[in-house]
């Protein structure tokens, strides 16, 4: 019975090798198609020897010397043994010479040689040792092809490194290596081009695929003066960009860099792995020297039975062959790996396996608002109590703020409209949480909230609109207020929504806005808790505070980084706006949100759960089928096919479940 079930199982093998060599091999690299061969080769030869019979070696003898039959017939089966388990030898051996011994490697070679010295022993059965190593080898080359295959898919997915930059020169275009552009140089950019660098757009007008970069689907419209990221394709118009940022500082890069190095930081999870494997590999081996020597001692010096030693030396074997980890050493960094990659397809980076892992704690979290929640373009809606005219008032309000970049600066000086001459302004003071104070043709302005008003002793007028409210000073005399409003981003509301559904008890909003503004915003989000006029550091404070009753469960801060950069590192996971947001944020955050789109943060909290989810599943499942078998192998109830099956089975399986991480389209 077992010697069909064996010569079929051979013949699958070899089916399926040569179908894949046939049909996949441009799929493979040049390790795995030589692995494949050796793995052909070997199970073919042990095909061919199962239908030959010891009878018919026996023969021999009759014309050779006596035993040459058993000679040649171990012969035939130990090169078989070698072309499939060389490597695997020469690693254990190494591995003992360097001291680190107890690995996989090391498993499967003392099993596989005493399975061999047993068969030479009582010239039997060479084809279990044989068929272990073939196994074993089948499954590493499953999981190469299997991990190789998803890399490559996250790499393709994250196919946005651009090889080339043009310029023109002489009227001709020429191509040359990004790195070799220096800020300011203006290049062209083709349709069906993608940007290499990040700069400002200064001729011509197109729309833009972000959706490498983004996850979005939907073209963004560029013109002259529009800022523009690299990893975008350039779909219809010519562009002409003036490069803002070296190459190697560009989105692009960033975000390469970013996903790169993801998965040097280890997670709890896998750090657990590798040390329950350092544990755990040792206490396998002496367990099974103990199960070799313990029993037959037993029974010769005190049952006064025959000892079995060959039967007690098989079960330590078999025992050591179903003790091999590899699936959980293998499935669980692939699970984060693809979580991650998963994740940065839709437009979210995760900067490590271990706020992948945090993420998926998260119960509170913490919104700054600005920028965050609402679109950080602001509208002028009035001017109010002017002293100059309302020309005036917003002439030297843009030109004070004409060196900041919060939101608020920014909407100034577009809704002044006019080009900024820098010359007229000096001495620029910006005074984070307030405002800002300048010089403006030799005119001291502050420009700035109630509170800057009050800081400076300045009489202003409260403003009974709703709105953000920006008084002006001139020469220390106030000159009047403007009232400028924010709106909502469009998928704000349904991102509070979505949250509870990710697990989310807690929601919390913090600005240094007024308590008006900020009151109806978080009304009408539904979020429950608010703080308004904080400045920067009290929102460190607040964060600190809301940490501390927290205790075992995680807070995420969502910021755009404009002064919240400290926030976004002390929280426990620090989630940036990464279109909009500074620099500064996408360095101190763990996690970027590509498109600012805060629908993004409960799709983060749900990849992050569910890659969690696919781990603990493989650890379970791989310690518990481990478990049952080394209990059943310790009794002689299995033997070592059925262990190498259970090794490799439940690796394959490990491996597929993990491979689902990556899908996280429809989360
Ligand atoms: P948020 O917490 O909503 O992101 P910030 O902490 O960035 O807000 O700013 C808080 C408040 O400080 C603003 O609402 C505004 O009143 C004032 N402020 C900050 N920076 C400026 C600036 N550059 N010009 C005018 N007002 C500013
Ligand atoms: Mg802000």
């Amino acid at each position: 019975m077992q010697e069909i079930i064996v010569k079929l199982l051979l013949i699958v093998v070899i089916l399926i090798a040569l179908g894949l060599l046939i049909t996949k091999k441009n799929d493979m690299n040049k390790h795995q198609r030589k692995m494949l061969i050796r793995i052909l080769i070997a199970s073919s030869i042990l095909l061919v020897l199962q239908f030959i019979s010891i009878a018919t070696f026996d023969i021999l003898d009759d014309y050779l010397f006596v035993s040459s039959g058993r000679i040649l017939r171990f012969a035939l089966y130990f090169t078989d043994y070698l072309i499939i388990g060389h490597d695997i030898l020469k690693k254990a051996f190494k591995g003992i010479m360097n001291r680190q011994i107890f690995d996989e490697n090391f498993l499967m070679a003392i099993a596989t040689v005493g399975a061999m010295a047993i068969a030479i022993y009582s010239n039997g059965d060479y084809v279990e040792a044989i068929a272990v190593m073939l196994f074993y080898q089948i499954g590493e080359w499953f999981q190469s092809y299997a991990v190789g295959k998803s890399r490559k898919n996250i790499s393709e997915l994250m196919d946005i490194r651009p090889d080339y930059a043009n310029i023109e020169v002489d009227g001709k275009i020429e191509k040359v290596d990004p790195d070799e552009i220096s800020v300011g140089s203006i290049i062209v950019v083709q349709p069906g081009e993608k940007v290499p660098i990040d700069g400002i757009v200064v001729e011509g007008d197109s729309t833009l695929d972000t959706s490498a970069l983004t996850g979005e689907s939907l073209p963004r419209e560029v013109k002259v003066d529009d800022n523009i990221i690299s990893g975008c394709i350039n779909m219809s118009g010519l562009l002409k960009i003036k490069t803002t940022k070296e190459f190697g500082e560009s989105t692009v890069s960033k975000i390469l860099d970013l996903v790169e190095n993801a998965s040097s930081k280890k997670s709890k999870s896998e750090q657990f792995i590798s040390k329950f494997a350092r544990v755990y590999t040792p206490a396998v081996c002496y367990s099974a020297l103990a199960l070799a020597i313990i029993p037959p001692l037993v029974r010769l010096l005190i049952m006064g039975v025959d000892a079995q030693w060959g039967i007690w030396i098989y079960r330590a074997l078999t025992f050591l062959v179903i003790s091999c980890p590899c699936a959980l050493v293998i499935s669980i960094p692939l699970s984060f790996f693809a979580g991650i990659g998963g994740a940065s397809n839709e437009g979210i980076l995760i900067k490590g396996s271990n706020y992948l892992e945090t993420l998926s704690k998260v119960k509170t979290i913490v919104f700054d608002k600005t920028g965050t929640l609402t679109k950080g373009v602001f509208e002028v809606d009035g001017i109010h109590h002017n002293k100059l005219e309302d020309e005036k008032i917003l002439e030297f309000a843009a030109l004070a703020e004409s060196a900041s970049s919060h939101p608020i600066s920014k909407s100034l000086q577009r809704a002044y409209g006019k080009e900024i001459d820098r010359t007229r302004v000096s001495n620029i003071q910006e005074i984070s949480g307030n405002g800002v104070i300048a010089f403006v043709d030799n005119h001291k302005v502050a420009v700035g909230n109630d509170k800057l008003m009050r800081s400076l002793n300045i009489a202003y007028i409260n403003c009974h609109s709703i709105g953000t409210i920006i008084h002006i000073a001139i020469d220390d005399e106030y000159a009047g207020h403007i009232v400028i409003s924010d709106i909502l981003k469009p998928n704000t509301k349904k991102a509070i929504a979505s949250l509870k559904n990710a697990g989310i008890t807690n929601t919390v909003m913090l600005t240094g806005d007024t308590k008006k503004v900020a009151d109806k915003v978080a009304s009408d989000l539904g979020i429950t808790k608010v703080f308004s006029e904080l400045l920067p550091e009290d929102k460190v404070n607040k964060v600190e505070e809301l940490l501390k009753v927290e205790g075992k469960d995680k807070l995420a801060f969502v910021g755009d980084g404009i002064n919240d950069a400290p926030v976004l590192s002390r929280a426990d996971i620090g989630i940036a706006m990464g279109a909009m947001g500074s620099d500064a944020a996408i360095e101190a955050a763990d996690v970027v949100l590509m498109d600012d789109d805060p629908l993004k943060i409960s799709k983060a909290i749900k990849i992050s759960k569910k890659c969690l989810r696919i781990v603990y599943q493989n650890i379970v499942f791989a310690i518990a089928i481990k478990l049952i078998c080394l209990i059943l192998g310790a009794f002689g109830e299995v033997n070592m096919y059925v262990a190498i099956f259970a090794d490799v089975g439940v690796m394959i399986l490990a491996v597929l479940n993990a491979i689902r991480c990556l899908f996280v389209k429809n989360l």
